[in-house]
């Protein structure tokens, strides 16, 4: 663990404490209408979070602010998730796609390593 990973936790916190868990964010998110698994939900992320529970499957969001749009406390989920993503990445626990990804990107200048 790495200040950097301590601080981007606590910024995260501070998001997802605010969330009621009132689901009302659910029926609109783009991923939840296909995956029907509460974990895929920003509520069931922000419960996850909370609960300081890091898993690859914050890798699978679209980050389309949708959810913030029909938040009541217009929570920005989108920023929780993206911050989730470099502190999995920061403790080496993204997925392997991502990890190519981003040795692609060193490398070659873009994701798919293509020259
Ligand atoms: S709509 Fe907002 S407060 Fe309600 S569960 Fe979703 S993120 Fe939490």
């Amino acid at each position: 663990m790495t200040i950097e990973s301590d601080n981007a936790k606590e910024e995260i916190k501070e998001i997802v404490e605010r969330c009621i868990n009132c689901g009302m964010c659910k029926p609109r998110d783009s991923i939840f209408k296909v995956m029907r698994e509460e974990q895929y939900s920003p509520r069931g992320k922000a419960i996850m979070l909370k609960n300081n529970q890091y898993d690859k499957i914050l890798f699978d969001d679209n980050l389309s602010k949708q959810c913030e749009a029909s938040c009541p406390l217009k929570i920005k989920m989108h920023e929780a998730i993206v911050k989730s993503r470099k502190v999995l990445v920061e403790e080496k626990k993204e997925p392997e796609e991502v990890r190519k990804a981003i040795r692609n990107l060193r490398n070659t200048g873009n994701i798919f390593g293509d020259k």
